[in-house]
């Protein structure tokens, strides 16, 4: 049977009855959308996050759209990012009008090298726009600090790293606001689409309301627009209550996983080896993904499936370099770390409920295709 790199049928196996009571209970509720369990879900997710406000929406793309809109980021704005991410972060950049401005990455932990944000501020700037890419966190404080002396708002992809930590600060916490994904492979993910969006200010907690309910800010009243129709879903909602109340466990699988693939496959680093993910100081990784890099990354992705065993590379396509974005200008070599590293990075299976036996497999695969005896 085919190991794949994620599955969410072992954990609906383990959780289907909580699962099938969580539809249950919304479809008894006698309220379909924004009812009881999107208003319970949002103040749970805010109280995992130590207060303020949480605003739940259809997916982690509008959760970005709809946080620049209320940061007030526009057309003729430019928003400092990265090129290694998820395409819908500059997607959701774009779509608002303004200009996503890349700087390149950390070549140890894949993460904004924060050293090169002050340079690319120009009178421009509205915002930073910084990945916690894979489960762990940007340096926020270097960030905070910019956004300070320079007026720009601050907010945080969190898609990836919910329940990560700095120095002991949830990620989400440090950003004006900070924009979450329940995709199903996230590390909180519904049985659909879902996200939300977490904020501490209560205008832009206000604006955020109202946008993701046509503009309105009470029934058939638009106080403004844009708006949009961006709910998080009743059922989404309820399954998320009940999976936030697990996020720990599921944050502590991922690390003993990580911690089994960082201890069998020790063997395999070294000068030309396989690169295993590096811990920044002060960071709780959640291990979204466990992703390594190796020179021949194409290679093993082939071989391993001859093992039954599927990898991914997230991302083979830095955003700089699609057609799709091509009129921002950037030419290949623009953003050298990012561009080397796409060419060697791939993830290994990562989910909670990944079997033991499935685990040492892939880390026997590994051995037998870099280090045949
Ligand atoms: C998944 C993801 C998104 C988009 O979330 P959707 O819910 O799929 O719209 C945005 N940014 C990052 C970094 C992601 O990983």
């Amino acid at each position: 049977m085919t190991t794949r790199v994620w599955d969410y049928l072992p954990e609906y196996g383990k959780e289907r009855v909580d699962i099938l009571d969580a539809v249950e209970t919304v479809f008894g509720s006698g309220q379909l959308v924004l009812g009881a369990s999107v208003r319970g879900f949002e103040d749970e997710f805010a109280a995992y996050h130590g207060g303020g406000h949480c605003t739940g929406v259809d997916n982690g793309t509008n959760a970005l759209v709809l946080a620049l809109e209320a940061l007030g980021v526009g057309h003729g704005d430019e928003v400092i990012t990265v090129s290694n991410t998820a395409a819908p972060t500059i997607v959701a950049i774009a779509s608002v009008g303004a200009t996503p401005v890349f700087v390149d990455v950390c070549e140890d932990d894949y993460l904004m090298d924060t050293g090169l944000v002050a340079d690319a501020i120009t009178p421009r700037t509205k915002a930073l726009l910084p990945v916690h890419l894979y489960g762990q966190c940007v340096d926020m404080v270097p960030l905070r600090r910019l956004a300070d002396q320079h007026g720009l708002a601050l907010l945080e992809d969190c898609a990836q790293a919910h329940g990560a930590r700095q120095h002991g600060r949830l990620a989400g916490t440090t950003g004006n606001a900070a924009a979450f994904s329940f995709y199903p492979t996230k590390v909180l993910g519904a049985y659909g689409d879902g996200g939300a969006v977490l904020t501490r200010d209560d205008d832009i907690d206000r604006s955020l309301r109202r946008l993701r309910y046509y503009g309105m800010e009470k029934t058939y009243y638009v106080v403004g627009l844009p708006g949009h129709n961006s709910r998080l879903d009743e059922v989404q909602a309820e399954i998320l209550r009940r999976k936030l109340r697990r996020l720990d466990d599921y944050i502590a699988a991922r690390n003993a996983i990580a911690e089994r693939y960082a201890e069998g496959l020790a063997g395999l680093t070294g000068p030309g080896g396989l690169v295993l993910p590096a811990v920044r100081d002060g960071n709780d990784h959640v291990y979204y993904l466990y992703v390594v890099r190796h020179p021949r990354r194409d290679e093993i992705i082939e071989r391993l499936q001859e093992h039954d065993i599927e990898l991914n590379v997230s991302y083979r396509w830095p955003v700089h370099t699609m057609t799709g974005f091509a009129h921002l200008g950037y030419a290949p070599g623009s953003l050298p770390v990012t561009e080397r590293l796409a060419d060697e990075i791939f993830s290994l299976p990562m989910y909670p409920s990944l079997p033991r036996d499935r685990q040492d497999r892939v880390i026997e695969a590994l051995h037998d295709v870099l280090a045949p005896r």
